[in-house]
């Protein structure tokens, strides 16, 4: 049995599990609705003919922004809220900022780029 984190937003019927995975040879983990199966061809993962349900959040889905893994805590509160706060860093501004995270049915979550958290106040919380 696989680690469960919470209700699937998207099918209701399914939970959001944890998934121990390898790609390009690093072990990862992909955060899947019970409902979807995925197989790998060549490092692209690909829905198998049984799901019936697309929600994945890869553990590393931000790297480009600079956070290494996104945790199951915020997995959780993500599922919870439909939003969570997450930390990222410019390496041009040399910086931490924060951004909230969001689900995206096409791309399992994205960014909110538009909405600006003043990061000072939220260290004080
Ligand atoms: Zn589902």
């Amino acid at each position: 049995m696989n680690k469960t984190l919470g209700n699937c937003p998207y099918c209701q019927e399914g939970s959001i599990e944890v998934r121990k995975i390898e790609v390009e040879g690093k072990s990862t983990k992909l955060y899947a609705c019970s409902n979807a199966h995925w197989g790998f061809e060549h490092d692209m993962a690909e829905l198998t003919k049984e799901s019936t349900c697309s929600f994945r959040i890869f553990q590393n889905a931000l790297l480009r922004w600079n956070k290494k893994a996104i945790g199951e805590r915020e997995i959780r509160t993500l599922l919870e809220d439909e939003q969570v706060k997450v930390r990222l860093y410019s390496s041009r501004a040399k910086k931490e900022y924060y951004k909230w995270l969001v689900l995206d049915e096409e791309y399992g979550c994205s960014v909110v780029w538009d909405v600006f958290i003043d990061s000072d106040a939220e260290d004080k919380e």
